[in-house]
């Protein structure tokens, strides 16, 4: 199935511009220019992925990302941003972005992260039968692409998902942060590496009993981050 892309963003010419590029690499593209009007397409269509503008007439895109993360918790989100500032605002633990763009930005830039972000919501889908990664107690499924604690599901956002699955599928192992950006957000990204900070804090968020004092997502001091290994 193709993937649909949502991009909420008033002003038309970036709209325009934004869905040619991503039509021609063969992603099916709703528009609006409100961001109403885009949580009314969401909440109709089967969307996959959302490019939010952040300055938008009425709600803005913040408010936006927050609804459609509480609505639609594996849906994947880049926002766009103007102004640097609003970077740390949007890697916060508040929006659970997946990406960002600064403006003015090269639309092949922002295809090749849409791209990288339809393969982590594709991931799963590369196996056929059911396979489970059980490290107790957690377990993903990686068919369902769900995650388990316990036996009860944790939804996780599609950059969350792949970020434990990385985990899950070498508990014990060391990864570097950049190892980490690599491996989720693709070999073309070139990006920052707090945002793998804030995504691991996030999943710790959701997943750690006390998220100040991680137990399961260990900090590897001056490299990254591991899992802890199995007993
Ligand atoms: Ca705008």
């Amino acid at each position: 199935m193709d993937k649909t892309v949502l991009i909420v963003e008033d002003e038309s010419s970036i709209r325009k511009f934004v869905k040619i590029n991503l039509e021609r690499s063969g992603f099916k593209v709703f528009e609006a220019e409100t961001g109403e009007e885009g949580l009314a397409i969401a909440r109709k269509e089967n969307i996959h992925i959302a490019i939010l503008d952040i300055m938008l007439p009425g709600i803005d895109g913040f408010q936006v990302c927050k609804i459609l993360r509480h609505e639609f918790p594996k849906m994947g989100i880049i926002m766009l941003t103007a102004k640097s500032q609003d970077i740390d605002k949007i890697m916060g633990l508040e929006y659970g972005t997946d990406d960002y763009m600064t403006k003015p930005f090269n639309p092949t830039e922002l295809v090749l992260r849409v791209k990288s972000l339809a393969r982590r919501i594709d991931s799963s889908k590369e196996m056929e039968k059911s396979n489970l990664l059980i490290c107790k107690p957690f377990k993903i499924d990686t068919y369902s692409r769900k995650f388990y604690k316990n036996d009860e599901e944790i939804e996780l956002t599609p950059t969350e998902y792949a970020i434990a699955k990385l985990f899950l599928e070498q508990p014990g192992r060391a990864f570097k942060r950049d190892e980490i950006l690599n491996m989720v957000w693709g070999y073309d990204f070139i990006g920052d590496s707090k945002i793998v900070d804030v995504n691991i804090r996030r999943l710790r968020a959701k997943i750690e009993e006390d998220p100040s004092n991680p137990v399961y997502i260990e900090t590897v001091w001056g490299i990254g981050y591991r899992w802890k290994e199995k007993n």
